[in-house]
């Protein structure tokens, strides 16, 4: 019987929330959940989005099935912005269409089953938690290697590069692409490059996890990682996700790319990959992907796109460079979070610490003092700032 059933486990970020609802203080700051807020705190549609939905509810004639597929268009356009238009890369790419960068990312792992039986996958520590999940939801085997060093805000490089060496050609080796989710904290180009070398050397495959493309430093910088590899090793798998660099998440916009030794095996591990969505989802949701799809083929809205892209990735490096300069007098050395990117900022603070900061100064963060910077904004950076020095050690 279900009252049988054991109690789940809560959902922290779930939790988090409703920590945050029940928080009266007119200053309440939501730290939590990583969505992109602007300097009001809200998170809206952008204006290109709106611009595409209204000439889709206009022009669409038909909402029949397309195909496990997706949007063709949609799927082009997602290898151009990762590749370029007609590299080289792009032309033995194939990409599926995905419900977000989860499912991009499940498929994806489903694959693995066919195309490195037995493999093992290679999971930075820290990572995001539900890698995880879905890496036990299609019955992968994790081995962990170290990634970031949140004592010291820095990569744990060498140990990283030490572990790599026990990569085989059956394994898989899973990457952030750009904005390390917790961490905020990337390899730069040359060590992208010991990576490749690494990968090369060992045969092992690279599975990118490319959520945050544009919130680095731009689109271009961003796909470095994702043309490097592709352009040095026969084989990428790329899990994109749309959520935040267009703001559709509920709308559910991913994308799974293989990237193969040419046209030829990626159709072929293509063709592996429809019957493996067709058993997990049949078809993803059309709307936010003919969005996106609209929005890049159209020069004047892609330019716009781009721009709002740009003005985003801005305010988030402009409040955490602020957050930096007003911890400047803290017990603790936060230089560190002034050369991590992307959303999120891992302080390094206890849970204690982190109680305290959600109950004396209603600064609400997870559990493991990872702060989304985009939940701050010029008003309240150094009110935060303040707080988060105040239970520093
Ligand atoms: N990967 C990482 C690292 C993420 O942070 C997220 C979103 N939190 C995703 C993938 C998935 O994003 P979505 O499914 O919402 O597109």
């Amino acid at each position: 019987m279900f009252s049988d059933l054991a109690a789940p486990k809560a959902d922290p970020i779930l939790g988090l929330t409703k920590l945050f609802a029940d928080d009266t203080s007119p200053d309440k700051v939501d730290l939590g959940i990583g969505v992109y807020k602007d300097e009001a705190g809200e998170v809206p549609v952008l204006a290109t989005v709106k611009a595409a939905e209204r000439w889709l509810a206009e022009t669409q004639t038909s909402k029949r099935y397309l195909s496990s597929a997706g949007n063709d268009a949609f799927n082009s356009a997602t290898r151009a912005l990762l590749f370029g238009a007609g590299t080289d890369a792009f032309t033995r790419s194939r990409t599926v269409q995905a419900p977000g960068g989860t499912g991009a990312l499940r498929l994806g792992m489903d694959f693995l089953r066919v195309a490195r039986p037995g493999g093992r996958v290679f999971v930075p520590t820290p990572t995001w938690t539900n890698h995880g999940h879905l890496l036990a939801a299609a019955g992968c085997e994790i081995v962990h290697y170290p990634y970031y060093d949140v004592a010291t805000g820095n990569l744990r490089f060498d140990e990283m590069m030490e572990a790599l060496r026990g990569l085989t050609e059956k394994d898989v080796l899973l990457l952030h692409g750009c904005c390390h989710n917790p961490s905020g904290a990337d390899p730069d180009a040359e060590g992208w490059k010991a990576i490749a070398e690494t990968l090369e050397r060992s045969g092992a495959l690279p599975f990118v996890d490319l959520a945050y493309l544009g919130f680095a430093e731009g689109l271009e910088e961003d796909a470095h990682s994702v043309r490097l590899l592709a352009q040095r090793l026969p084989e990428v798998v790329i899990a994109s996700s749309y959520s935040k660099n267009f703001a559709l998440y509920r709308d559910r916009v991913g994308a799974l790319t293989i990237v193969g030794t040419n046209a030829a095996d990626s159709d072929r591990a293509h063709a592996h990959l429809m019957p493996l969505a067709r058993a997990l989802w049949s078809m993803p949701p059309d709307h936010g992907a003919a969005v996106v799809a609209h929005v890049l083929q159209d020069k004047a809205l892609a330019a716009d796109w781009r721009r709002e892209l740009a003005e985003m990735r801005t305010r988030i490096n402009t409040v955490r460079a602020a957050l930096v300069k007003h911890l400047a007098g803290a017990p603790r050395d936060y230089a560190f979070l002034g050369h991590q990117r992307g959303m999120f900022a891992l302080l390094g603070l206890s849970p204690d610490a982190v109680r305290t900061l959600r109950e004396e100064h209603h600064v609400h963060m997870t559990g493991t003092s990872r702060a989304n910077v985009a939940g701050l904004n010029m008003a309240n950076v150094e009110r935060v700032a303040t707080a988060i020095a105040s239970v520093s050690d």
